[in-house]
């Protein structure tokens, strides 16, 4: 079988034939599994410092020294292709870095052809205005380049969290447990090494005991609106924080106040960074008792600067789109109807929640660049 292509010549036309994905898509997020910012060949505007690239296509962010996979995808042009032919590497595709110095296909060894679509790429070197491309090429080395990958290496930057257990008149989470802190690290540390950053925790030996508050172990309001019950935020965060630490305070429940009379909503997370103004509070993360790694790697993103990527000014639902929930930074809230079904699975298993960290910066979108911003903000983060 063969395709026809009616190529438009007064208008540019590419024809790509491959896709980049995430290696393992419905898996959960991994050290090596890095999710490809494929959001379409528009390339938008890229940091001044990465250079000036004509590569059209998926990017992809990787730590210095990190090996990553990542999967090949093609349509099936023959019509018979079958999975065992694809584990076997058909069709015959090469993954070949353009500047080996910065970024490395290290398997397969030659380049291909690629086994189940995948091959392996290593970060080398943190550079400036040093464009990298992998190219993929159809039949060999040499053959004619059918797609192309932009990696971005970003040397590690280590961050610092100091995690406070608290106890809301003699109520804490159901589970504050060491084992449960370490689980939602590993996760949030899976999530944001490609944007290279990494997060070490220690969990402080005393307890935070809020005497004052409206319910026990809820926290009730963190805005420092007027009131109707105690504010529990500020005493929690101005108790003991570490200096030079990212605190991070176990709570039971956070119950934050709807906007113009909408109902209150039941926040897995709640963040106050450096730039949050209208109150004496100390910048930290609560999080909740019904919050997981995922969430805390949410809460560590608006931390680091990241806003929401389907709200606007004044926390206005601007899109819901697959691309929005895709990531991390979705806010989770539906303003009218519920997702659809096939909003349900994202590409890190059944109903759970989107983990991308853009690293393409899309002009239109306010919410985008999340890559360039957070690495802005982790270094000078308190
Ligand atoms: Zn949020």
């Amino acid at each position: 079988m063969s395709i026809k292509v009616r190529v438009r010549f007064k208008k540019k036309q590419i024809i790509v034939p491959v896709r980049f994905r995430r290696a393992l898509e419905s898996e959960p997020p991994a050290l090596d599994l890095p999710d490809v910012d494929e959001r379409g060949f528009a390339m938008g505007k890229r940091e001044t410092t990465w250079g000036e690239a004509d590569i059209q296509g998926a990017m992809v962010a990787v730590t210095t020294g990190q090996t990553v996979r990542v999967r090949v995808v093609t349509p099936d042009m023959e019509g018979e292709v079958n999975s065992d032919d694809v584990d076997a590497g058909f069709p015959p595709l090469f993954a070949v870095s353009t500047d080996p110095k910065v970024a490395e296909v290290v398997e397969p060894t030659g380049g291909g052809p690629l086994p189940g679509g995948i091959f392996r790429l290593k970060g080398v070197l943190d550079t400036r205005n040093r464009p990298v491309s992998i190219q993929i090429h159809l039949g060999s080395r040499d053959g004619p380049i059918v797609g192309e990958l932009e990696p971005h290496i970003f040397n590690l930057m280590p961050l610092r969290c100091a995690v406070h257990r608290v106890e809301i008149k003699g109520v804490g989470p159901s589970d504050s447990s060491a084992q449960r802190v370490a689980t939602m690290f590993e996760m949030a540390n899976a999530i944001w090494r490609h944007a290279g950053i990494s997060f070490s925790h220690t969990i402080r030996p005393n307890i935070i005991r809020i005497a004052e508050a409206t319910t026990a172990g809820v926290v009730t309001e963190g805005r420092g609106q007027s009131l109707s019950g105690p504010n529990e935020v500020s005493p929690i965060v101005n108790r003991q924080p570490v200096p030079q630490h990212i605190n991070v305070y176990l709570v039971g429940k956070i119950v934050v106040k709807g906007k113009d009379g909408q109902k209150d909503i039941e926040a897995d997370g709640q963040t106050f960074d450096k730039t949050f103004r209208g109150s004496s509070i100390n910048p930290g993360i609560l999080v909740s008792e019904t919050a997981d790694g995922q969430a805390l790697g949410h809460e560590l993103g608006h931390f680091l600067s990241l806003t929401h990527s389907d709200r606007g000014d004044g926390d206005v639902e601007i899109r819901k789109d697959f691309w929005s929930r895709r990531r991390l930074m979705f806010s989770n809230r539906d303003d009218d109807k519920p997702r659809p079904a096939h909003h349900a699975d994202l590409g890190y298993g059944l109903n759970k929640s989107g983990c991308m960290i853009t690293v393409k910066h899309v002009t239109t979108d306010p919410n985008d660049d999340e890559v360039a911003r957070a690495r802005r903000r982790a270094k000078d983060p308190f």
